[in-house]
């Protein structure tokens, strides 16, 4: 008799495509393993559905036979979301490709899932609109992985993360019925809103169809302002009033003194801040006044180009591959934390990845700043004796990153998600939450098919049992 797996296989053969590289994400640690021929787990079937009738027919049936699925879309995640497991079912939906009419009166856009963000970002500019989500995947990335890891763009200060842009979902749940959450009215007070479970929920709650998207017109005006601190403190300080005072520049990004000396060599061993502003010319004059008289006691005018050399190369990330390629391990991590601890939290997690056997370096930077904190973005490049402890050596340092990060009172994701990476910090962070997080799932999808293992659903992902079962 043919196991649940194979009834999907013959079923929807007609779907299939044959690429295992679809069965994983961009994590960096699945690139070494693939790299340097270290043990990955063969990828399942891989279906790529032609409609959503057809999305809706794989799952309703994959739930008959409780057969994990992992919805895919342009694969750029970092935190293994996306984990080969050959008992699992891959829904490719590069299929879903459909950009709706602009609705310029309301500002709104109607996207299909598997719509690459920069695609949806060229369509919208050619009308003279903008989404205003910039991530530095923006080029790899679709929109249902974007809102399904709740992701954030350069410009944030001015849109938001992706959970601003979102006024409604077209979801298939974990059973295969098809929901639409959310409403295109500005604001509504009908008890609590079901479309925020599905933001970030990484394809463990549904798989998002589609969405409805705020959009805005395109701001007629750029100027970027540069400024150069002694310590990282300094700069955080100046990031903060800004934003406590209002000053809102679309991007903002501090970098910590080794930052500041690989990225902008001339910048003589300062933190470098740099901002970039948008709209009417009157706004962004007043805002760059009021930036430059509120940077003053901390601050100095740092050199111009250094703004001209980051909107020269923010998407262009050539450089890791080659690095993996050579055995080295580089890779980046995210945290948020209020203002009153990032400084200390910077301090003590360089310090302590500094510390590790095998780490050449860490440094980091702010790039998303609120009223109340921000986040730091560290990255770091160790060299693990050989391939074969490369696997032990990150985890070691990522565990001092989110430990430290626990222990100093931030929080261990800013915007990459969770995945199966973190999922161990995540019940750490959020363990008084976790019985109600599983009863939203058990709601959702209640045999558990839809991304088993990811987010707050604690398996290991090389044991074999792979992306599950769940143990929760
Ligand atoms: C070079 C690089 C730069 C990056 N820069 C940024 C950045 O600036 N900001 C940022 O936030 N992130 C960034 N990321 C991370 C990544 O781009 C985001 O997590 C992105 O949202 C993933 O989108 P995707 O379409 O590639 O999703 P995938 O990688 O295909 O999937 C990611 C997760 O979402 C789930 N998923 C995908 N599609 C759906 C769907 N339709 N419905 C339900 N679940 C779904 C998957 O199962 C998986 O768990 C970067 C990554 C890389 C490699």
């Amino acid at each position: 008799m043919a196991t649940g797996i194979e009834t999907i296989r013959n079923e929807f053969a007609t779907l299939a495509v044959c690429d295992p590289v679809l069965g994983r994400d961009s994590s960096t640690l699945t690139q070494f393993r693939a790299m340097h021929q270290l043990p990955l787990p063969d990828t399942g079937p891989i279906l790529r559905p032609r409609t959503v009738d057809d999305i809706q027919r794989i799952v309703t049936r994959s739930a008959e036979l409780r057969v994990p699925v992992v919805p895919r879309g342009g694969g750029s995640g970092v935190v293994e979301g996306i984990f080969p497991n050959p008992e699992v079912v891959v829904l490719d939906l590069a299929h879903l490709n459909r950009i709706g009419q602009l609705d310029t009166v309301n500002g709104h856009v109607e996207v299909e899932a598997g719509v690459h963000a920069w695609d949806l970002e060229q369509h919208l500019m050619q009308s003279g609109w903008t989404l205003g989500h910039w991530p530095q995947s923006i080029e790899l990335a679709t929109i249902g992985g974007l809102i399904a890891t709740k992701s954030i763009g350069q410009y944030s200060t001015r849109y938001g993360g992706i959970e601003a842009m979102v006024r409604t979902l077209d979801v298939i749940t974990g059973t295969g019925d098809r929901i639409t959450v959310g409403h295109l009215s500005p604001r509504r007070t009908l008890g609590p809103e079901l479309l925020p479970l599905f933001v970030g929920s990484e394809g463990t709650l549904g798989i998002i169809m589609g969405a409805y998207l705020k959009i805005h017109p395109l701001p007629d005006h750029q100027q970027g302002l540069v400024f150069t601190a002694a310590e990282f403190g300094d700069g955080l300080e100046v990031v903060r009033r800004w934003l406590m005072a209002g000053v809102k520049p679309s991007m903002v990004r501090l970098y910590d003194a080794g930052e500041s000396a690989r990225t902008f060599p001339t910048a003589k061993g300062r933190t470098v801040l740099l901002a970039l502003f948008h709209g009417s010319h009157a706004e962004v004059q007043v805002a760059v006044a009021e930036a430059t008289r509120l940077a003053r006691y901390e601050a100095e005018p740092g050199d111009p180009q250094f703004i001209d050399h980051w909107l020269a190369t923010r998407n262009d990330v050539s450089a890791w591959r080659p690095l993996l390629a050579q055995g080295l391990l580089a890779d980046t991590l995210e945290i948020s934390a209020s203002w009153d601890r990032l400084a200390n939290l910077h301090r003590t997690i360089l310090q302590e990845v500094s510390a590790i056997p095998g780490v050449l370096g860490i440094t980091a930077h702010a790039s998303h700043a609120y009223t109340d904190g921000a986040n730091l973005y560290f990255t770091f490049l160790a060299t693990p004796e050989t391939p074969e402890i490369a696997p032990d050596l990150y985890r070691r340092i990522v565990a001092a990153v989110l430990d430290r990060t626990l222990d100093g009172g931030g929080s261990i994701a800013h915007h990459h998600g969770v995945g199966r990476l973190r999922r161990e910090w995540l019940a750490r962070e959020r363990q008084a939450e976790l019985p109600y997080l599983q009863a939203l799932k058990d709601i959702f999808d209640p045999h558990h098919i839809l991304n088993r293992g990811a987010l707050w659903t604690l398996t290991n992902p090389l044991s074999n049992s792979g992306n599950g079962p769940s143990t929760d």
